[in-house]
C-alpha cells in the first residue's frame, strides 16, 4: 500500500507538485498519465525518494516518511531502507554493461541484501524465466534488443523483492515492435498481484491493465477513478482535451 499526503516538490521557484494525496492499494495497478512536466516523473520519484520531497507524508508498506519545515529529514540508512521496499524501472535500463545478464539480476541481491551467492543466483534465473530470458542469462548487455534490456531490468528490480513496482515510462524507448513483449511482462505481474504505479503513453494498456488512472496535470490531480471511466467518460474538461490528443 502507498499512501502520499500533501506532498508537494519545487525546484527552485517552479512548484512541480502541488499538495498531492494518493492512495494505492495493496495489489492494485494505477496507470498515471498527463502531460509532459506535468510532474509525472517527479511524483514517481518522490515514491522511493530518489527525489525528496519538500513537503508532505510518504508511506510505503509499513514505512513512512515526514517532510516539511518542522520534520528534520530522514537519514541515510532510512532512506535506503525506505527504497528497498520500491522497485522501479526507467526508459532507459541503464545495465552494469560489463556484467552479464544474470550478473546484473543477482547484483542488488548480492551487495543490498547481502544474499548468499547461491541463493541470489537461484532467485536471478528464476526471474530471468519470469520475464522469458533464461536462456540469455551469460549474455552481455551488449548483446541484447531493447524490449529483452527492459525484461533484464524488470528482473533485475524484482530480484530485490519490493513491495511495490514502479514504472516510469518503461516502453518509450523501444522500437514499436518491441514494446509488446515488456508490455507482457507488466501484464503478468499486475495479474500475480504486484502493487504498481505505471506512467505510461500507452493509454490502450493503461485501459486494460490499471485499475485506476490518474490524470496529473501542472502538478495537481485533476482526475482520479476506475481506468475504464476514466479513459472512455472522463469527467474533467483537462482529462478530455489530453486524451484527445491519443484518438
Ligand atoms: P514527461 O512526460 O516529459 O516525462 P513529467 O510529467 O514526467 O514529464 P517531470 O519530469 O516530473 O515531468 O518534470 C516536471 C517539471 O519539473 C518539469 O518542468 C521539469 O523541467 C522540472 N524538473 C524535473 N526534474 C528537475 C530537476 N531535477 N531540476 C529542475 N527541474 C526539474
Ligand atoms: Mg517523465
Amino acid at each position: 500500500k502507498i499512501e502520499v499526503a500533501a506532498l508537494s516538490k519545487s525546484f527552485g521557484d517552479h512548484q512541480v507538485l502541488r499538495s498531492v494525496n494518493m492512495s494505492v492499494g495493496s495489489g492494485e495497478v494505477v496507470a498515471l498519465i498527463g502531460p509532459s512536466g506535468s510532474g509525472k516523473s517527479t511524483l514517481l520519484r518522490c515514491l522511493n525518494l530518489l527525489v525528496t520531497p519538500d513537503g508532505g507524508r510518504v508511506r510505503v508498506g509499513g514505512q513512512s516518511l515526514d517532510f516539511g519545515t518542522s520534520s528534520k529529514l530522514p537519514g541515510t540508512a532510512s532512506l535506503a531502507k525506505f527504497r528497498a521496499g520500491t522497485g522501479m524501472v526507467f526508459q532507459q535500463f541503464n545495465l552494469f554493461p560489463h556484467k552479464t545478464v544474470l550478473g546484473n539480476v543477482m547484483e542488488g541481491p548480492l551487495t543490498v541484501r547481502r544474499m548468499p551467492r547461491a541463493e541470489a543466483e537461484t532467485l536471478a534465473r528464476a526471474l530471468l524465466g519470469k520475464v522469458g530470458l533464461a536462456e540469455k542469462a551469460d549474455q552481455y548487455p551488449a548483446r541484447l534488443s531493447g524490449g529483452q534490456k527492459q525484461r533484464v531490468a524488470i528482473a533485475r528490480a524484482l530480484a530485490m523483492q519490493p513491495e511495490i513496482m514502479l514504472f516510469d515510462e518503461a516502453t518509450s524507448a523501444l522500437d514499436p515492435e518491441l514494446v509488446g513483449e515488456v508490455l507482457n511482462v507488466m501484464r503478468e505481474l499486475a495479474a500475480e498481484g504486484m502493487t504498481m504505479v505505471i506512467v505510461t503513453h500507452e493509454i490502450a494498456f493503461a485501459r486494460e491493465v490499471a485499475d485506476r488512472v490518474v490524470f496529473l496535470r501542472d502538478g495537481v490531480i485533476v482526475e482520479d477513478g476506475p481506468a475504464k471511466q476514466v479513459i472512455d467518460a472522463p469527467q474533467q474538461e483537462a482529462t478530455q482535451a489530453f486524451l484527445s490528443h491519443f484518438h
